[in-house]
C-alpha cells in the first residue's frame, strides 16, 4: 500500500501498548483511525491523543470476541469515510500456568480472544477489502508462535502459531486480489500486557524470551513501514531471524539447547 494518505484503519486492542502505538503512528500519515478496545476509557484517551495531534480518529468500546462489535467498527468506517483500508487485528491476552494446570475454560478464552478474533475479522472486513481490490491486514502474533522458549503459556503459544499459519495462507489468497497481509511477531515490548495476565495453579511468573525490551512506539513505526512496503513478516528483534534459521536447521537440537537453559526447579 504505497500511499497511506486519506486511508481508513481499524486497530483492535488500540487503547494500549502496541495497538495504541500503531494507531498513533498511522494518524500523522493522514490515516483516519478507529481504535477499538474492550476498555472504553483507553480507546477514548487514544482518540483524544490523535485529535490533539491534529489527526482524525475515533475511539470505540468494542470486544473482539463479539462479531457485532467488529461489524459496528466496519460500518462506522463505511458511513463516515466510505471505505476501510487497513485492519489491524492486535487484541490479545495471556493465560499462564503449568500445562496440566491451565483449565479448558482458559484455553477457550485465549483462543476466542487471540485466534477467533482474527477469524471474525476475516468474515467482517475481508469482503470489503476484496471488493475494493485494495487493502491491508495486520495480524499480531508473537515470537512465542515462532519457536519454543517456554512451557508456561501453551494456549498463547498455540494461538500465536496459528495466527502465523493463518496469515501466511491468507497472503496466498489475498495478495493477488490486491490485499496485503503483515504478520507482526514481537519479542518483549514495554506495554501493559502484564496487567491482564491470568495465572492458573502455582506458577506466578512468566519466562520471557532472552531478548531485550523495545518500546511500543518503535513497533508502531515498524508496522507502518511494513504496510507501506507490503512486507509480510515484522520482527521487532532482528536477532530472531538467526534463531529461526537455527530452529529450522535442526528442531531436535534446538529443543535440546532450549532445555539446557531451564533450571530443573522451573
Ligand atoms: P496491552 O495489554 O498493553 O494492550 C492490549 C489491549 O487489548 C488492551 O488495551 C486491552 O484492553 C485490549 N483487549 C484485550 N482483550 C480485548 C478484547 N477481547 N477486545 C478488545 N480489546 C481487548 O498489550 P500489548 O502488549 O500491547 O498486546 C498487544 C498484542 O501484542 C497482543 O496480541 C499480544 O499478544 C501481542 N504481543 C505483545 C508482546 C509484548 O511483549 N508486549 C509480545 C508479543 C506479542
Amino acid at each position: 500500500m504505497r500511499d497511506l494518505n486519506d486511508r481508513v484503519a481499524v486497530v483492535t486492542g488500540g487503547g494500549s501498548g502496541i495497538g495504541r502505538a500503531i494507531a498513533l503512528a498511522l494518524a500523522p500519515r493522514n490515516v483516519r483511525v478507529v481504535v477499538v478496545d474492550r476498555d472504553a476509557s483507553r480507546a477514548a484517551a487514544v482518540e483524544q491523543e490523535i485529535v490533539a495531534a491534529g489527526g482524525d480518529g475515533v475511539g470505540r468500546s468494542g470486544d473482539v470476541t463479539v462479531e457485532d462489535d467488529l461489524v459496528a467498527a466496519r460500518d462506522l468506517c463505511l458511513e463516515r469515510w466510505g471505505r476501510v483500508d487497513i485492519v489491524v487485528n492486535n487484541a490479545g491476552v495471556l493465560a499462564v500456568g503449568r500445562p496440566e494446570d491451565i483449565p479448558l475454560t482458559e484455553w477457550q478464552r485465549v483462543i476466542d480472544v487471540n485466534l477467533l478474533s482474527v477469524v471474525r475479522s476475516i468474515h467482517v472486513f475481508l469482503p470489503t477489502l476484496l471488493a475494493q481490490g485494495d487493502g491491508h491486514v495486520v495480524n499480531t502474533a508473537s515470537t512465542n508462535g515462532l519457536y519454543p522458549y517456554s512451557f508456561d503459556r501453551l494456549p498463547y503459544s498455540a494461538t500465536k502459531a496459528a495466527i502465523i499459519a493463518v496469515s501466511e495462507a491468507l497472503t496466498l489468497y489475498a495478495r493477488p486480489r490486491g490485499v496485503g497481509v503483515t504478520c507482526l511477531c514481537p519479542g518483549p515490548v514495554n506495554t501493559n500486557i502484564a496487567e491482564q495476565v491470568r495465572f492458573s495453579g502455582e506458577l506466578t511468573t512468566i519466562r520471557p524470551p532472552r531478548l531485550g525490551l523495545v518500546t511500543a512506539a518503535a513497533v508502531g513505526d515498524l508496522v507502518v513501514d511494513a504496510i507501506e512496503s507490503g512486507r509480510f513478516l515484522v520482527l521487532t528483534h532482528p536477532e530472531v531471524h538467526d534463531i529461526l534459521v537455527r530452529h529450522a536447521a535442526d528442531p531436535d537440537r534446538f529443543l535440546a539447547d532450549e532445555l539446557a537453559t531451564f533450571d530443573h526447579a522451573d
